[in-house]
């Protein structure tokens, strides 16, 4: 008999170990109380990347899933191209930052992550229409970072869902969930109820609102908090006539193509701003800023406007590490929650899918075992819990 397994979100995280499950004979179905990719997967900068990540246990996995990305693309050759192999330009204007990457960039050589250095004539050549600073003498070139289409990738995702075998209901939000020794229980908006051998919570920023049901809590920065720790702008142009073929992190703007021209632009120093009660408009303080610092970076910018600039709401567990494992003895509900889920969904997806249906540990997701996070529910503050573990 299959085992049936009920995955609870359809974001990139979610989708990614839904078709894993599902193209390795289980009878998978996957819960979405809006439709795929409306969570956070929506508004992403969707970097592929292990730059910067610490400890060295996260720098591996990210860097093993640069490699599954670029596989997995490869093994999907007739459709559309969602990973972008670009690489990443990073440079400073001041010594205190290049001081900073200096030493970020020894640390990723003693990793063996590939980087090399560009004068300044390359820079001029590899990018026509910068107006580069003239205190830029040089730059780091990251030649195995990616950028994704993150619609085409869930796209692809649900394709290989479908064509495994797999279900997908949207628009039914999962109230309440109950496990057993023999078996999890749960019950949708609709009224309608699934009964299945395991579980995926693959719920995003709202992980813990399901684990409130289970009497837990999970540590994570609130994501519908103004911090720039929980959110970011993200600004996307209208097409324009640069040659944009990397990804570029600058002092001022960090910016990204985003297809047919369009540019993504974000600038962490504005995120104290970002709030996700008080959208903000194109036209405002922070689109006009943002353009402004476009002109400064690039010649043929002087048309450019500002499309749409929405308010990222990361999904991040309290200490910026992934939280992936079983939340309780009786190994039946599985917590999957990450930021840079762009970035490690199809590695994360093979692996947390591998460690249910064989029940052993993956050695590479030993370190991010969720207990770290999780505590019993305050129960004077909450309603009685509709789940207690299989343990009480
Ligand atoms: C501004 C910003 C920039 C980022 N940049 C990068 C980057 O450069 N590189 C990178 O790797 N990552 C980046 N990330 C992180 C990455 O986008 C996220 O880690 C990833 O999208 C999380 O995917 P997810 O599937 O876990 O969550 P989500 O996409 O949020 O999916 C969760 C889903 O669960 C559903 N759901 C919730 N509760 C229920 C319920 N009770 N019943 C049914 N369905 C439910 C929701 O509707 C949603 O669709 C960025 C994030 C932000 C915000």
């Amino acid at each position: 008999m299959p085992q049936r397994i009920a995955v609870i979100g359809a974001g990139v995280l979610g989708l990614a170990v839904a078709q894993s499950l599902s193209r390795r004979g289980a009878q998978v179905t996957v819960f979405d109380k809006n439709y795929p990719g409306s969570g956070t997967s929506q508004i992403s900068y969707a970097w592929v990347n292990a730059n910067g990540k610490e400890p060295a246990r996260y720098h591996e996995l990210n860097a093993h899933a640069i490699d599954e990305h670029k596989r997995w693309q490869a093994s999907h050759p007739a459709s559309p191209q969602w990973l972008l192999e670009t690489g990443t330009l990073e440079w400073a204007t001041d010594k205190s930052t290049l001081h900073q990457i200096e030493q970020r960039a020894a640390k990723l050589a003693a990793l063996h992550y590939p980087f090399n250095i560009c004068d300044r004539a390359e820079l001029l050549s590899t990018l026509p229409e910068i107006r580069l600073d003239p205190r830029v003498q040089q730059a780091w070139f990251f030649p195995s970072e990616c950028l994704l289409y993150p619609s085409l990738f869930i796209a692809s995702l649900l394709a290989d869902l479908r064509a495994s075998g797999g279900q997908l209901v949207c628009n039914n939000e999962v109230t309440t969930l109950t496990e057993s020794d023999r078996d999890v229980h749960l019950t949708l908006a609709s009224g309608a109820e699934w009964r299945g051998d395991q579980l995926i919570l693959a719920t995003g920023r709202w992980a813990t609102e399901l684990l409130s049901h289970c009497g837990l809590e999970l540590a994570m920065t609130d994501a519908n908090r103004a911090d720039p720790v929980a959110c970011s702008f993200l600004a996307q142009t209208q097409p324009l006539p640069i040659q944009l073929n990397c990804n570029l992190i600058t002092p001022e703007l960090n910016v990204r193509p985003d297809g047919a021209g369009r540019l993504m632009l974000q600038a962490l120093d504005l995120d104290q701003h970002a709030d996700p009660a008080r959208p903000v408009s194109p036209d405002g303080l922070i689109g006009k800023e943002m353009l402004r610092r476009l002109h400064r970076l690039f010649n043929n910018a002087e048309g450019a406007r500002i499309e749409c600039i929405a308010t990222g709401q990361r999904s991040r567990p309290s200490d910026g590490l992934p939280a992936l494992g079983y939340i309780s003895e009786s190994a039946r509900i599985y917590l999957m929650v990450s930021h840079s889920g762009m970035t490690l969904a199809p590695l994360l997806g093979r692996l947390v899918a591998e460690e249910m249906l064989s029940g052993t540990g993956s050695p590479m997701l030993s370190a991010f075992a969720p207990h770290r996070l999780l505590s019993p529910l305050n129960a004077v503050a909450k309603t009685a819990p509709a789940y207690l573990p299989a343990a009480q």
